[in-house]
């Protein structure tokens, strides 16, 4: 990892704004120095967007806005034909500049990137990054700090064969690459890995290495490695979290390669409904990244399913409610009201995973 004159400071000092290239790589070394983890959060609209980039300034902390190959579908509406993924482009496209716009008018940095990419969606990835290209012409920097691409349903060569490709591109706009390793559970954009035999949720050391061989010379990239996490929040069952599974990852590769300790950054998927004890190990031993999905989309429909139950009777018409029979219901009907209280119930979610990821004040900005 860097040095840098960052790591030993107490709280580390950042711009508003988009955190892309060497900054990003600053920001994970420090993250595990301090023995933090930054939450990741899928944005869908302005909605969502603007939640977190209320939850980061309430954290005093650089939150990562993400949008999967869906999520930037919806963000340019459902209405779109999406057969030739232009609507996950153009969608993921509009919540970058959205996101751009925004952050600085809010006051922090963000870290801009797109979620779980499998194979078959990789002309979605291929459009945006032609997009991060022209931005990159234009501007020096990369429209997204870092993408991601899932081929853990591939063989580990053929996985990391795609991956080295693609960061070979992505290296050149300064750009970081995540992968995943292994298979976590559950069922998260299309894949459904809910029926996998439970010895494949967790990832081998081994592979860890071999990834680290392909992909360093290359340029940056962070790890999803599985260690018996899963997509969503179901009850708990079958499958037991075993961070240790991490830090023996980072020991062997240390050992194997020489370098200095906890060498690779790795990605926590699955975070949502996991106890604060499980994230805390997991961070200690060198998650710069936890996505929280499942958790903050409850939060949001909880506030607004509270607000339609409690105004029932305001809702039932325009005109007419337990006041009297001509009385407006303009107030209670006005979207802005009620989806306003889904954003405030998502940033408080977020603010409350920055606590659990360790991550809550230690930044200036
Ligand atoms: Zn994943």
């Amino acid at each position: 990892m860097l040095p840098g004159a960052h790591t030993h400071m107490a709280s580390m000092k950042l711009k508003p704004g988009v955190v892309t290239g060497t900054a990003l790589q600053e920001l994970f070394a420090y993250c595990k120095e301090s023995k933090c983890a930054l939450p990741a959060v899928n944005v869908i609209g302005s909605h969502t967007a603007n939640a977190a980039l209320q939850a980061a300034r309430e954290a005093k902390a650089p939150i990562i806005i993400q949008l999967s190959q869906s999520g930037a579908q919806f963000y340019a509406g459902k209405f779109l034909d999406n057969s030739a993924q232009q609507a996950s482009i153009a969608g993921s496209i509009a919540g970058a500049l959205h996101v751009r716009t925004l952050a600085a008018v809010y006051g922090v940095p963000v870290v801009l990137h797109t979620d779980h990419c499998a194979a078959k969606l990789l002309p979605w990835v291929d459009g945006v990054l032609t997009a991060g290209e022209e931005y990159f012409a234009k501007n020096g920097e990369p429209l997204f700090s870092s993408h991601m691409l899932d081929l853990s349903e591939e063989p580990l060569e053929h996985n990391l064969e795609i991956c080295r490709k693609y960061l070979t591109r992505m290296a050149k706009l300064k750009m970081t690459l995540e992968i995943e390793l292994g298979v976590t559970g559950g069922e998260e954009d299309g894949v459904d890995n809910s029926g996998v035999d439970a010895s494949k949720l967790y990832t081998s050391p081994s592979d860890v290495l071999r990834a680290y061989d392909v992909l360093n010379p290359v340029g940056a990239f962070t790890v999803a490695a599985s260690f018996g996490n899963t997509h969503g929040v179901y009850a708990p069952g079958n499958v037991k979290l075993k961070p240790p599974i991490l830090d023996e990852s980072q020991k062997f590769v240390e050992k194997e390669r020489k370098t200095g300790p906890k060498p690779l950054d790795f990605v926590f998927h699955g975070g949502s409904g996991s106890t604060p004890e499980e994230i805390t190990e997991a961070v200690s031993y060198g998650v710069i990244k936890m996505n929280i999905d499942t958790d903050t989309q409850w939060a949001f429909t909880q506030q607004i399913k509270k607000f339609m139950d409690e105004k029932s009777a305001y809702l039932q018409s325009q005109l007419g409610n337990p006041e009297g029979p001509t009385k407006p219901n303009k107030k209670v009907i006005d979207p802005r009201g009620w989806l306003h209280l889904g954003e405030k119930g998502q940033a408080a979610r977020l603010v409350q995973a920055f606590k659990d990821l360790g991550a809550f004040g230690k930044f200036e900005f």
